[in-house]
C-alpha cells in the first residue's frame, strides 16, 4: 500500500503542477496511470484531505433573513394598526375610560404578537427552505468516472482525492484541478473562473511548461467549476475541495436557485391591491360616518371599525400555507423521481401543456442489445441476453463463425476500437459504464472476438474525434499491431455514427474477398437496408474505416473522416419503456401533447412514437434537414402537427422550444447533452437527465428526473396540478371569508348598530386559527382522480380565474347575509333575550363556525362532500374538530373569554350559530349541484 499521509500541499512541491513534468506529479502522487489508486489509499487520502466540496459563501445572514420578513407591506400595515390602537387605549386610559378587569392593550399586543409571529415563521420557513435547497443541491453533485484498482467505477464528486485519474467528457463539470494525462480535442470553458466566455482548448504538455503561465494559460491543467463543451481527457487529481483554484477564490458555486414563484410574486402584488383597498376604506368610512353626523364625536368610534376592517381584509395566514405548501409539494415530487432544482417550477409544472421529450433513455429503456449487423453483402442475425459478451452470429438460420467473414471481422473491430464503455460483470449481471450504444457495440464484439479484452491494448489509440449530437459520429485511429514497419499506412481510422453521414462519407466497400467500388446502386441498397430496420424501431448505426499514413491532428476531423471503406450496419433493440404507454395516454387525456425530438432516424423515431400511442401513421414528422430549410415563422405554422422530430441537433431544439411558445404553448423539455443548455433555459420547465445527463445539463435545468423517465415528468406535472389546485382551493377558503369579515363589520354602522361586531382580536383569531389552520390541511389534500382530466392553467391565467374571483366575492356575501340575518334576528326579537354583547359573540361564533363547514366544502369545487372519500384527508378532519373546540374554548373558559372579550352562550344561543353555521356549508354544496345542472343543460345543447 502507498503512504497515504503523504501531503500535496504545493508548498512541499518545488514547481507548481502546471511546471512538473507526468512523470514527476505521478510519482510525487504516488499513483500508477494504469491503475489509479486503490480503494484503500483513496479511503485514507480522504481522511487526510476530507470530501470534495468547496464550501460556500455565507449568503444572506440569519440576521437579514429575519429583517427581510418584516418588510413585507401587510405586515407594515398591522404594524400601523397596532399603534393606532394602542394610542387609542392609550387616550381610554389616561381618561379613565377603561372598566376594572379589562385588559389595556389587549390588540396593539394580540397584534404586535401575530406580526412577530408571522416573522418568525417566515424566517423559520426560509431558513428550512435554505437547507432543503441544499439539501437537494447535494443530490444533484456530479458523479465522476475515476480508476481506481484498475478498473473505471463511477463515484461521487465529492469522494474525489488527489492522485485520482478522472475521466471526462463534453458536458462533464470539472469537480477537481488536475494535470492533464489524454486530451482529444478537449474544450473547456473556465469562465467560472476566469471570467473568460470563449473555450479554452486543453493538451498534455508531457514535460510541464519552463515558464509561468497564469491561470487562464495553464493549458495542461483543468479546475474545478469549470466545464467540458467538447471532446474527452483524462486527467490526475492534484487538488480537491478547498485546495483547488475555486477553492482558493471562496467563489460560491452556481447551484440550485432559490427564486420566488409566480404565485408569490402574484401574492405580493395582491398585499399590495389589499393594503391600498384597506387603506382607502378606513378613509371612506371615517369622512362618510364623520360627514354624516356633521362632526367628529364619531370619530374613535369610526376609527374603531377601520381598524377591524384593515385587519379584517389582510390574509394573515396566506403566506404561511402557500410556503408550506410549496415545500409538501418538492417532497412529493422527490418521491415521485422529480428533483425541483428552481422553485417555481414547482407550482408552473401545473400549467404544462407540451411535453418535448428525448426517446433514448426517457421513452425507451436504454438498454442496447444489437440484433442485427448487416454487411452489404450477408445479413446476420445476432443472439445473446443483455450486455453479456456470449452469443451467436446466425446467417440463414446457421450459427457461423464470425472469422469466416472478413468483412464482419472488420466491422466487429471498428466496434470494439471506436468505443469508449467499459462492460462489468456485477452479481452475475453485466453492466456498462459508459454509454450504452457503445456497451452494445462492445458486447457484440466480444462474441465475434474471444480475445477482446486483449485487443484495445495492442491497437494503441494515437488519435480520436470524439462524438457529438452535431457530428452524429465518432473516429479512433490506432496504430495496427500486424502492419509490418515498412508499411506507408500503417494507422487505420475507424469511424461509427450515422448511417447516412457515414455512408455519405465512404467510397468503397468491404466485402469478403476485398475492397469494392460503392456504386450508386449499392448506396441505395444500403440506405434502403437501414430504413428497413429503423422501421422496425431498431437503433442502426453505420460503420466505416480508412488507412492512414499520418496521424491526423485534432481540427482535421472533415478531411480525415472521408473516402472511407464502408463496413456495414448494426441494428439495436432499444425497447420503449412499458410503463410510457399509460403515461401518454394521461397525457393526451390532460390536455398535453408528447413530442419525440431525437438525434436517431425518423423512421425509428416514428416507429417508437407509433408503439407508444405519441403518433400514428399519420402524423407528421420533421427532420432537422427539412427543419434547417423553413424559416422560423414557417416552423411557427407547423409546429403544431408535428409530433416527431428526428435527426435533430440541440440548435434545432431551441427553434422547437421558440416556435411552440410563440403558439402560446408552455413547454416542458428534456435534455441531456452540453449543448442542450439553451433549448433547456428556454423552455418553461427545462429537465434534465439524472443518470444520462452532463452536469452542465443539470445546471440549465429546472428539475432533474432521478430516473431518466418520460412517466416521471407525467407524475411531476400532475403534482404541479395538485399544488396549484390546493392552492386555488385555499385561497377560495381563506379569501372567501376576509370579503365575509369586511362585509359584516361595514355592515353594522349601515344597519344602524350600536358597536363594532368584531373586534380586531377576533378577527386575528379567525384570519390565523379558524382559517389558518383548516386551510393547512387542505394544503396536503390529495390528489383529485379527475387532476389530469383537466384542461391545463395558462401561466398567464390569473390565480382568480375560471370563477375563483366570483366565488370568492359570492362566498364572501353569503357569510355577510348569514351574520347580518342572524344580527337582525337579535335586533328585531327582542323576546329571545339576546343582549348587545351576546350577539357579538354570536356573530364572531357563526363567522368561525360556517368556515369549518366551508374548509368541508372546499375540498372540491364539483364533487359533492358525499361523493368525496371523508377520511382521504384526515388533517382536515383533525383541523376542523380542533379549530371548533378552541372556539368553543373561547367562550367557555373564563380567562379566554375574558381576554377575547366574548361572552358566555347559553345553548339555545349556541345552537342558533351552529344553525346559521350549516348554511354555508349547504350554499357550496347546492352551488356544485347548480354548477353540474349549468353544465349538463350546456352540454345537452
Ligand atoms: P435522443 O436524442 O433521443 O437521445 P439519440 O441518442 O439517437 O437520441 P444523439 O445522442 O444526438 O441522439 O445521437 C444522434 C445519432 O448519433 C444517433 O442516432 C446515432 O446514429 C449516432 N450516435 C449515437 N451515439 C453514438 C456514438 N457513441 N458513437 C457514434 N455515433 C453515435
Amino acid at each position: 500500500m502507498r503512504d497515504s499521509s503523504i501531503s500535496f500541499d504545493s508548498s512541499e512541491q518545488h514547481l507548481p503542477w502546471y511546471q512538473t513534468s507526468i512523470r514527476k506529479i505521478l510519482e510525487q502522487l504516488q499513483v500508477d496511470p494504469q491503475l489509479g489508486l486503490d480503494q484503500e489509499t483513496a479511503q485514507q487520502r480522504l481522511l487526510v484531505h476530507g470530501t470534495n466540496e468547496i464550501q460556500e459563501g455565507k449568503g444572506r445572514s440569519q440576521w437579514k433573513i429575519l429583517l427581510d420578513q418584516f418588510q413585507d407591506i401587510m405586515l407594515l400595515m398591522l404594524i400601523v394598526v397596532a399603534i393606532v390602537s394602542g394610542v387609542l387605549d392609550f387616550t381610554d386610559l389616561r381618561n379613565g375610560g377603561f372598566e376594572s378587569g379589562s385588559f389595556p392593550f389587549k390588540d396593539t399586543i394580540a397584534i404586535l404578537a401575530i406580526v412577530v409571529i408571522n416573522g418568525v415563521l417566515g424566517f423559520v420557513q426560509e431558513s428550512r427552505a435554505e437547507k432543503a435547497l441544499a439539501a437537494l443541491k447535494k443530490m444533484s453533485s456530479p458523479k465522476v468516472r475515476v480508476l481506481r484498482d484498475g478498473r473505471i467505477q463511477e463515484i461521487d464528486g465529492k469522494m474525489v482525492v488527489p492522485g485520482d485519474i478522472v475521466f471526462v467528457e463534453a458536458g462533464s463539470q470539472l469537480c477537481a484541478d488536475g494535470v492533464l494525462l489524454e486530451a482529444a480535442n478537449l474544450q473547456i470553458r473556465e469562465s467560472a473562473l476566469t471570467g473568460e466566455a470563449t473555450p479554452v482548448v486543453k493538451e498534455v504538455n508531457v514535460g510541464g511548461f519552463t515558464t509561468e503561465k497564469s491561470l487562464g494559460d495553464r493549458l495542461n491543467m483543468v479546475f474545478t467549476g469549470t466545464e467540458v463543451l467538447k471532446g474527452r481527457g483524462k486527467f490526475v487529481v492534484t487538488a480537491t475541495a478547498m485546495a483547488t483554484e475555486l477553492g482558493n477564490i471562496a467563489t460560491m458555486l452556481q447551484g440550485v436557485e432559490s427564486e420566488d414563484t409566480p404565485l408569490q410574486k402574484r401574492m405580493a402584488q395582491l398585499g399590495n391591491v389589499l393594503v391600498t383597498g384597506s387603506i382607502v376604506i378606513v378613509v371612506l368610512v371615517v369622512v362618510i360616518g364623520c360627514w354624516q353626523v356633521g362632526n367628529l364625536s364619531r370619530l374613535k368610534e369610526l376609527i374603531e371599525v377601520s381598524l377591524s376592517m384593515a385587519v379584517a381584509v389582510v390574509p394573515e395566514g396566506l403566506p404561511a400555507v402557500i410556503t408550506v405548501t410549496l415545500a409538501i409539494g418538492t417532497q412529493r415530487m422527490v418521491k415521485r423521481n422529480a428533483l425541483i432544482r428552481k422553485l417555481p417550477a414547482v407550482e408552473t409544472l401545473g400549467s404544462v401543456d407540451t411535453i418535448c421529450s428525448d426517446k433514448t433513455g426517457t421513452l425507451t429503456q436504454n438498454k442496447m442489445v444489437v440484433q442485427e449487423v448487416e454487411t452489404l453483402d450477408h445479413a446476420f442475425r445476432v443472439t445473446g441476453n443483455g450486455y453479456a459478451p456470449a452469443g451467436d452470429f446466425i446467417r440463414r438460420g446457421e450459427a457461423i463463425a464470425p472469422q469466416s467473414d472478413a468483412a464482419l471481422q472488420q466491422l466487429l473491430l471498428g466496434c470494439l476500437l471506436c468505443n469508449d464503455a467499459n462492460l462489468s460483470q456485477q452479481e452475475k449481471e453485466w453492466q456498462v459504464i459508459g454509454d450504452p450504444t457503445e456497451g452494445a457495440l462492445l458486447a457484440l464484439a466480444a462474441k465475434g472476438h474471444p480475445h477482446y479484452t486483449e485487443m484495445p491494448k495492442q491497437w494503441q489509440r494515437l488519435g480520436e474525434f470524439p462524438f457529438s449530437s452535431e457530428r452524429k459520429r465518432m473516429s479512433v485511429i490506432g496504430r495496427n499491431p500486424q502492419d509490418t514497419e515498412g508499411d506507408e499506412f500503417v494507422y487505420e481510422l475507424f469511424c461509427k455514427g450515422s448511417p447516412e453521414i457515414i455512408l455519405a462519407r465512404c467510397l468503397q466497400y468491404q466485402t469478403n474477398s476485398g475492397i469494392q467500388k460503392l456504386e450508386e446502386g449499392d448506396r441505395r441498397e444500403i440506405l434502403q437496408r437501414n430504413e428497413h430496420l429503423a422501421q422496425r424501431g431498431l437503433r442502426v448505426l453505420g460503420f466505416g474505416y480508412r488507412r492512414l499514413a499520418e496521424i491526423p491532428t485534432s481540427q482535421d476531423d472533415d478531411t480525415a473522416e472521408k473516402d472511407m471503406v464502408w463496413l456495414g450496419l448494426v441494428g439495436m433493440l432499444d425497447a420503449p419503456r412499458p410503463e410510457v404507454r399509460d403515461a401518454v395516454v394521461k397525457c393526451k387525456a390532460a390536455g398535453i401533447r408528447p413530442i419525440i425530438i431525437t438525434g436517431d432516424h425518423p423512421f425509428t423515431a416514428k416507429a417508437i412514437a407509433q408503439n407508444l400511442g405519441i403518433a400514428d401513421a399519420n402524423t407528421k414528422s420533421l427532420t432537422g434537414i427539412e427543419l434547417e430549410k423553413l424559416s422560423q415563422p414557417e416552423l411557427e405554422t407547423i409546429v403544431g402537427d408535428v409530433s416527431v422530430y428526428a435527426r435533430v441537433s440541440p440548435e434545432h431544439k431551441l427553434r422547437i422550444v421558440q416556435a411552440l411558445q410563440t403558439n402560446g404553448r408552455f413547454v416542458a423539455m428534456t435534455g441531456d447533452g452540453v449543448n442542450d443548455a439553451p433549448a433547456l433555459k428556454k423552455a418553461d420547465i427545462g429537465i434534465a437527465m439524472g443518470i444520462t445527463g452532463t452536469d452542465v445539463s443539470k445546471e440549465a435545468s429546472d428539475m432533474v428526473l432521478l430516473d431518466d423517465n418520460f412517466t416521471t415528468i407525467v407524475a411531476a406535472t400532475e403534482e404541479g396540478r395538485v399544488v396549484f389546485t390546493n392552492i386555488r382551493h385555499f385561497i377560495q377558503y381563506i379569501l372567501g371569508s376576509n370579503v365575509g369579515e369586511v362585509l359584516t363589520i361595514a355592515a353594522a354602522p349601515l344597519l344602524a348598530l350600536p358597536t363594532v361586531p368584531l373586534s380586531p382580536l377576533q378577527i386575528l383569531w379567525m384570519n390565523l386559527v379558524t382559517d389558518g389552520v383548516p386551510a393547512l390541511a387542505l394544503a396536503v389534500e390529495p390528489a383529485e382522480p379527475d387532476v389530469m382530466e383537466r384542461r391545463p392553467f395558462s401561466p398567464q391565467e390569473s390565480i382568480f380565474a375560471r370563477g375563483l374571483g366570483f366565488y370568492i366575492v359570492r362566498v364572501g356575501i353569503v357569510f355577510a347575509i348569514i351574520t347580518i340575518s342572524l344580527m337582525m334576528i337579535a335586533f328585531n326579537y327582542p323576546e329571545l333575550g339576546i343582549d348587545a354583547d351576546s350577539w357579538k359573540t354570536m356573530v364572531f361564533t357563526t363567522l368561525c363556525l360556517s368556515q369549518m363547514g366551508h374548509a368541508i366544502a372546499a375540498r372540491s369545487r364539483t364533487r359533492l362532500t358525499l361523493e368525496l372519500d371523508f377520511f382521504r384527508n384526515p388533517y382536515l378532519i383533525w383541523a376542523v374538530l380542533g379549530t371548533t373546540l378552541l372556539q368553543l374554548a373561547l367562550i367557555y373558559i373564563a380567562p379566554l373569554r375574558n381576554f377575547f372579550e366574548t361572552q358566555l352562550l347559553t345553548m339555545t344561543q349556541l345552537a342558533i350559530c351552529l344553525g346559521f353555521s350549516t348554511l354555508m356549508f349547504v350554499w357550496v354544496e347546492l352551488e356544485k349541484l347548480l354548477i353540474r345542472w349549468f353544465f349538463s343543460k350546456r352540454q345537452q345543447k
